[in-house]
């Protein structure tokens, strides 16, 4: 069996994947991540995204004939979802050991920050005693989670076993232990007027791009604050920068921009209120996702499909 990395993580790759490979019972494969055109025998495709010079690096999977599945080494795929010439189902990550839990562990972090109000003590200590600023206790604070897959649903969970109330929003209605779910025009409104730190985990589609315009910043309660670990595109960035100068939104703390890295010139850099981290929200361990590809890998030959089929139509 062939196995080509479209990716430059095969070093990192090679030896543990192979491990998982073999214990799982697939012993004849080659790993590889030449794409020469004689490389027709491809079963199976690890991507993961390349950027040269600054443009992403464009994929012809048509010359795979025998190519069975297409599998993502990360959540996000909309870079390769509308590549015209994949013809066999692409799959993307779901790591809950690793990927998941990842993104569960900083966002929890974040919204602890943001809910307790941590940054006000830590920044610029100038000897000023500031007792009497008390900070609410989870039960009196709403969270809106945009997203309820995988990892917002994940997310709500969590934040909902703390205490919090939680309202998510998603296509689809959930049963989620102590989360409202909402769909549609109307839920996302009502979940963006109750959100008090509301959490972007949504995938970038047609649908989602700019969904928080300045018509949807402006339903967010005053003073709310965001978290962005979805897609940069899911914001109006200019919308979200007036709306930050004027104190509508206290906090943004931003994973994800338009342009990465963010360019060192951009607003965002310099705005007091806005926190940037390098998109590191989730990591993809090489050693669980190992594990899930080696799984996936072998359903797909055993013909049955693993979870996290991408429905190309639906755009995620
Ligand atoms: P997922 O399992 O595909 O879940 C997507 C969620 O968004 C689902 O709940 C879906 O609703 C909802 N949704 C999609 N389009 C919608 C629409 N038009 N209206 C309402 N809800 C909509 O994705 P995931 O694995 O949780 O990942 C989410 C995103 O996180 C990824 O796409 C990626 O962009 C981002 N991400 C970021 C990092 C990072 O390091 N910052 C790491 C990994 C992933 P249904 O459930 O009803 O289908």
């Amino acid at each position: 069996m062939k196995i080509l990395f479209m990716s430059d993580l095969l070093p990192y790759y090679k030896k543990i994947f192979s491990e998982e490979l073999e214990k799982i019972g697939i012993k004849n494969f080659e790993l590889s991540d030449n794409y020469s055109e004689t490389d027709t025998d491809v079963e199976f495709i690890i991507y993961s995204p390349i950027m040269l010079g600054g443009k992403l690096l464009k994929r012809d999977f048509s010359k795979f004939k025998k190519l069975k599945a297409v599998l993502s080494l990360y959540a996000g795929i909309e870079d390769v979802i509308h590549n015209k010439t994949l013809n066999c189902p692409l799959i993307k990550m779901i790591d809950k050991d690793g990927l998941t839990n990842s993104m569960v562990e900083w966002c929890l972090a974040h919204t602890l920050r943001l809910h307790l109000g941590i940054d006000r003590h830590i920044y610029g200590q100038d000897g000023i005693w500031r007792h009497k600023i008390k900070h609410p206790i989870a039960k009196d604070r709403t969270i809106g989670i945009l997203g309820l897959g995988e990892l917002g649903k994940s997310v709500a969970l969590l934040l909902s076993q703390l205490g919090f109330n939680i309202y998510g929003w998603s296509r689809t209605k959930k049963k989620i232990k102590g989360v409202n779910s909402l769909v549609g025009c109307a839920g996302l409104r009502q979940t963006l007027r109750k959100s008090e730190i509301l959490i972007l985990l949504l995938p970038l589609t047609d649908n989602t791009k700019f969904i928080l315009n300045e018509k949807n910043l402006s339903l967010l309660p005053k003073k709310s604050q965001l978290i962005n670990a979805g897609r940069g595109e899911l914001i109006d960035d200019r919308a979200l920068i007036r709306k930050l100068r004027s104190g509508h939104i206290q906090n943004a703390t931003l994973d994800v921009f338009q342009k990465e890295p963010l360019p060192k010139e951009h607003p965002y850099w310099s705005l007091p209120n806005v926190t940037v981290t390098p998109h590191i929200a989730a990591d993809t361990p090489i050693l669980s996702s190992s594990k899930v590809l080696a799984q996936n890998i072998k359903d797909l030959t055993e013909n049955r499909l693993p979870a996290g089929v991408v429905d190309v139509d639906r755009g995620y």
